[in-house]
């Protein structure tokens, strides 16, 4: 089902039962963002301090994505909307099943068509093959450009991978002023 208002959407979400990540959630991450914004960065579901904080990309990885999104110019507070595929934390951090994607994923459609992006990035291998194309190579497609029913999509590296190979960052940060001056192109009010 699709809402058309967020109140609703949030509501709905909050309490959702829908899938068996309910049982070992500790919070629903919804989503945090103006919600006009026209740059919208999804990653696949949330980790540990995300599910105990009930926000999005917090902790380690959280900083260094609040750090790669400065560099440009955008911030949670400002002007990008960040969220995951699924709502709910895969326990162990898993990557989460079809079946929790599908349970999850008319929330996302949902925030998608009230916020009505320009852009989505997609933060990740996973989330960008549910929602760019099914054979997404993160390592060789990274930073190219998508588009989809008028919407650019494009994605980066997980921050987690970066932590992990700090050799990524050079690529991210090309792919980050790709970004820029794609926003610059098509955007009305991001800057
Ligand atoms: S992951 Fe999504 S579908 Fe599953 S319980 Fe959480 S909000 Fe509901």
């Amino acid at each position: 089902m699709l809402y058309t208002n967020w109140e609703e959407l949030e509501q709905a979400c909050l309490s959702c039962q829908k899938c068996a990540l309910a049982d070992t959630r500790h919070n629903v991450v919804f989503g945090t963002g103006p919600r006009d914004a026209e740059v919208m960065c999804i990653g696949e579901g949330p980790g540990e301090n995300e599910d105990l904080q009930g926000l999005p990309f917090v902790g380690r990885g959280g900083k260094l994505l609040d750090d790669m999104l400065e560099m440009v110019d955008l911030s949670r507070e400002r002007n990008v909307y960040i969220a995951n595929m699924v709502k709910c934390r895969p326990p162990q951090n898993r990557d989460p099943l079809n079946t929790e994607q599908e349970a999850c994923i008319d929330y996302l459609r949902s925030q998608t068509a009230l916020l009505r992006p320009k852009i989505i990035i997609c933060l990740g291998r996973i989330a960008a093959c549910k929602l760019i194309k099914e054979d997404f190579k993160i390592t060789k497609e990274h930073g190219q450009w998508f588009e989809k029913n008028g919407v650019w999509m494009t994605a980066l590296f997980h921050p987690a991978a970066i932590l992990r190979d700090p050799r990524r960052r050079p690529e991210t940060f090309e792919d980050l002023k790709v970004i820029q001056a794609k926003i610059r192109e098509i955007c009305n009010h991001t800057y």
